[in-house]
């Protein structure tokens, strides 16, 4: 941490280790625990207060990255002349937060490099909400990947109506914002000395290699998959010759541990062939993407991106139709009695949507 308190209870913000060096022999505690804390002024990471035992409460000792990442928000905040403390004593709630920014309502942000369970980020958030606050989580490396990780999808948030996730990496210096659209992802990144740039991503598939991963997964017997198999057979289908339309224009949030392509294949068993209603559709969804994934997101926002995405696909496909009360069926998709058939028969428009 960068913040302890002096002999008379001032607040001292570590900024450089040259300042480290002339306040070298104080006596300086922790204004969570009270607990003397020691300055570290060693050549790797920047000056910063750590307590002689690991404090109970506290949590993990504190990362090279976590230091720096709060150190870069503070000088990012400066820069852009937003008044704010780094680590934010609040005595009021007991929490240390990692930046207050002073605005109007103030907001956190909290810098997460480390494991965070589900429970722990609802109590947090809800705790800061309560005090009046708003809350931005920024993420660390373990939580990044070029695509999307399972462990971030509990961070994800609604701004402006768009999905989005808030990255800073410590090593090259930059924030980034990522947005979940229906096509792809849109990064937005800010960095200290440069004019933040944009790059899009679109969402692509190789719907030949999901078809073979499902054959896979059926020989591995993996649970999830043997399931829908069972339901296959009920409706006189083979898994394994699903329909092309299942493999097309996948949302990119099934890179964050939502199985789309079992879902769409499960919703298809359920519904096809039968005139259905929007409730009955975003049921579905509903029932197979639990609130508590997303602590942060209003209810059923995933079931809501998930449903509409897939209502367009085959409604534009050509697939169904709305006729003001229902949806009903145009034409069914075709299903294949085997793998090898499926492979034979990609069509034309599953081949340029897979591209
Ligand atoms: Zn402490």
């Amino acid at each position: 941490m960068f913040v302890a308190l002096d002999e008379n209870n001032r607040r001292i913000t570590l900024t450089s280790h040259q300042q480290a060096r002339q306040l070298a022999g104080g006596r300086f505690h922790c204004p969570l625990c009270q607990q003397r804390v020691f300055i570290k002024n060693g050549v790797v990471l920047p000056a910063h207060f750590a307590h002689r035992q690991r404090p109970i409460g506290e949590g993990e000792p504190e990362s090279a990255e976590h230091l720096a990442g709060k150190s870069w928000l503070a000088t990012w905040l400066r820069q852009h002349e937003r008044p704010a403390t780094l680590e934010y004593y609040d005595a009021a709630i007991r929490q240390r937060a990692d930046i207050l920014i002073h605005q109007q309502p103030p907001k956190v942000l909290e810098f997460q490099a480390s494991p965070l369970s589900i429970p722990d980020l609802k109590k947090r958030t809800t705790m800061y909400h309560r005090r009046g606050w708003q809350v931005g989580w920024i993420l660390g490396r373990r939580y990044h990947d070029s695509q999307g990780k399972r462990q971030a999808r509990k961070f994800l948030t609604l701004e402006n109506d768009r999905l989005t996730l808030w990255y800073l990496n410590v090593q090259i210096g930059t924030l980034s914002r990522l947005q979940l659209k229906d096509k792809g992802r849109l990064w937005t990144h800010y960095a200290h000395d440069n004019p933040p740039s944009q790059q899009w991503q679109s969402e692509s598939v190789d719907g030949y290699r999901q078809a073979r991963q499902i054959a896979l997964s059926l020989q591995k017997r993996a649970r999830p998959w043997m399931r829908l198999q069972a339901l296959a057979y009920e409706r006189r289908h083979n898994l394994q010759g699903a329909p092309w339309v299942v493999h097309n224009q996948p949302h990119p949030l099934r890179h964050f541990g939502v199985p789309e392509l079992r879902l769409r294949i499960q919703w298809l068993l359920i519904f096809e062939g039968r005139s259905f209603t929007a409730a009955q559709s975003q049921r579905f969804w509903v029932s197979a993407l639990p609130d508590v994934w997303t602590p942060l997101l209003p209810a059923r926002t995933l079931a809501r991106v998930l449903d509409t995405h897939w209502l367009a696909l085959i409604k534009n496909a050509g697939l169904i139709g709305f006729d003001g009360s229902r949806y009903q069926w145009r034409q069914l998709p075709q299903w294949f009695a085997d793998i090898d058939r499926k492979l034979a028969n990609i069509t034309h428009s599953s081949e340029k949507d897979c591209g």
